[in-house]
């Protein structure tokens, strides 16, 4: 009922040149191939998308997004995303992909699913097929190691045996998991089931959802605890999405590095002091 905040805190709408396409940054840039989710999540900062009718973008939108990519030399890197890209058909996306894949300046394909988790039985042996013959990489949403279901982990599997890569996006959520040992854990399950911890994202200051809101100085905590407690592999970049759509800016612990005279002050995981002189 609190409708504190805002329905595009990136300010998507803003930063779309064509078709279905966001952009934000000089060589990569999404697709927008759908709105519909196979659960729709209370944090979604894609919500004002959403509406009463699941609807996939239409051919000629799509269409029109790959004619941009193909026309800017620069782009490197697309994203198909939604809502969640494997809604769509393994024929829609063998479209895509293959267009894509026509274009020499693109190297990378990445698509943005959350169905590991809300929907495993989507990946099965002929998606992975598909996935690993355009070389598409995936990015994933477990946001609690209690997504992690042995549902989940076969598709985590389905996916990493026929050599894809998968990498984890998790968002900070206020009492979902805004503490040092749920966020550990979560990434020690992922990294046990050969995830890629990717990102931690600070949550977006997105309509009605105030109540997930957590200070930045708990997320630096949270990534001072990982330091030297787990795995480097289990250690996501800790990130505050600019509003405005200004792009994502990384966080650090700030004890981590100080300059002081002659050089740097560092303070490491077990909170020893240590200095280090400017190179002359
Ligand atoms: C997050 C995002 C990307 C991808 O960024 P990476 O840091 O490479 O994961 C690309 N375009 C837009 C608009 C984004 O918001
Ligand atoms: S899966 Fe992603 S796009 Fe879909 S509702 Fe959740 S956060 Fe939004």
């Amino acid at each position: 009922m609190d409708e504190d905040g805002e329905l595009d805190p990136m300010n998507e709408e803003q930063s779309n040149p064509s078709g279905r396409i966001t952009r934000r940054y000089p060589n990569k840039l999404i697709i927008n191939v759908t709105n519909a989710c196979p659960m729709y999540c209370r944090h979604c900062q894609r919500r004002r998308l959403i509406g009463n009718f699941d609807k996939n973008t239409s051919k000629e939108d799509i269409e029109t997004s790959i004619e941009f990519i193909r026309t800017h030399q620069t782009i490197r890197e697309v994203l198909i995303t939604g809502g969640d890209a494997l809604l769509l058909s393994n024929n829609r996306l063998e479209d895509i992909f293959n267009k894509l894949s026509n274009i020499p300046h693109v190297e990378v394909i990445r698509i943005g699913t959350r169905t590991l988790a809300t929907l495993p039985f989507r990946i099965d042996d002929e998606l992975a097929l598909l996935l690993r013959k355009y070389k598409v990489q995936v990015s994933t949403q477990f946001n609690h190691a209690c997504e992690i279901t042995p549902e989940a982990v076969r598709a985590i599997d389905t996916l990493v045996d026929h050599g894809i890569l998968v990498r984890n996006q998790m968002v900070l959520l206020h009492n979902v998991n805004d503490d040092k040992y749920c966020i550990q854990k979560t990434n020690e399950e992922l990294h046990k089931y050969r995830v890629i911890t990717y990102y931690l994202f600070h949550p977006k200051d997105v309509k009605s959802t105030k109540h997930f809101q957590v200070d930045i100085s708990k997320g630096l905590e949270i990534m001072k605890h990982l330091e030297g407690r787990t795995s480097g592999m289990c250690k996501p970049t800790y990130v505050y999405n600019a509003p405005g759509g200004l792009g994502k800016v990384p966080l650090v612990p700030m004890e981590n590095i100080e300059c002081v005279e002659n050089g740097y002050k560092l303070i490491t995981w077990e909170n020893k002091t240590i200095t280090k002189d400017f190179e002359k």
